[in-house]
């Protein structure tokens, strides 16, 4: 099996000289299709900057990141636009969805960005809302929904079209535990059910036990990586509580 994401050797140094802050310090990291890796770390240890670098919304300092086989430092601005719509699907703590644009124009956008036709975007987008289950809620405006079914926007607005890897900042921070729980049984299912490669960052080991493995960052360095966490409801059901 091919790597849908390939970092290698990444660095990313903000500032220079007495200053310089080293966000990463030369990580590699390869995640493949239909697999969820979960990433761990204390905060300021780099998981963000690794994230928008494997996003390409921030551009690393050195070394390499292959996402579906392109090499993203190689790509001028617009190429690494629309690899980004195209290919690369982004979750965040706070949503990060357009207040005036309603739930299916919010999903609509990165193909309509694309030179899709608008009557195309609106049906791939309805079709993305029905795959994260609240299509009733296309024509509703994102103040009008809670954290959750924002969140659910959000994750159809990572997942419509063709996308190949999913990449995920504390998707659940902002939600309570059981809708958090959703979000991630949602993540697993793209990973298990469509050929995505998934990673996502969190502070909270249940949540990381959704995932195939678990790499841990610490200073801008991988410092380890574990299998599946064990799942903390189902050792309880073993041991009769
Ligand atoms: P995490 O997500 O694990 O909390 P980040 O990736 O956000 O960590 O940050 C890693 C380090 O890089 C931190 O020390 C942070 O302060 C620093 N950093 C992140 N972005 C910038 C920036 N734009 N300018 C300067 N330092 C930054
Ligand atoms: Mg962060």
């Amino acid at each position: 099996m091919s790597a849908i994401l390939d970092i290698r050797a990444l660095t990313r140094t903000h500032g220079q000289g007495e200053q310089a802050v080293h966000a990463l310090r030369g990580v590699d990291l390869s995640v493949e299709a239909g697999e969820l890796v979960a990433v761990m770390g204390p905060s300021g240890s780099g998981k963000s900057t690794l994230l928008t670098c494997a996003g390409g919304l921030d551009r690393p300092t050195s070394g390499e990141v292959l996402v579906d086989g392109n090499d993203l430092t190689k790509l001028d601005r617009n190429g690494l636009a629309a690899l980004r719509r195209r290919r690369i699907g982004y979750v965040f703590q706070d949503f990060n969805l357009i207040p005036a644009l309603t739930a299916a124009e919010n999903v609509a956008l990165p193909l309509e960005l694309d030179g899709a036709r608008a009557r195309t975007a609106r049906r791939h987008a309805v079709t993305a809302l029905q795959e994260v289950g609240i299509d009733d809620l296309a024509d509703r405006f994102p103040d009008d929904m809670s954290g959750g079914q924002r969140q659910r926007v959000a994750i159809a607005r990572a997942i419509v079209g063709e996308r190949r890897l999913l990449l995920a900042d504390e998707p659940t921070g902002a939600l309570d535990s059981e809708t958090g729980e959703a979000v991630l049984q949602l993540l697993r299912d793209r990973c298990d059910h469509h050929g995505i490669a998934g990673v996502l960052v969190t502070h909270d080991a249940r949540h990381a036990a959704w995932a195939d493995r678990v790499v841990y960052l610490r200073d801008g360095c991988l410092i380890g990586q574990s299998g599946p966490l064990p799942d903390a409801d189902a050792l309880l059901q073993e041991a009769g509580q």
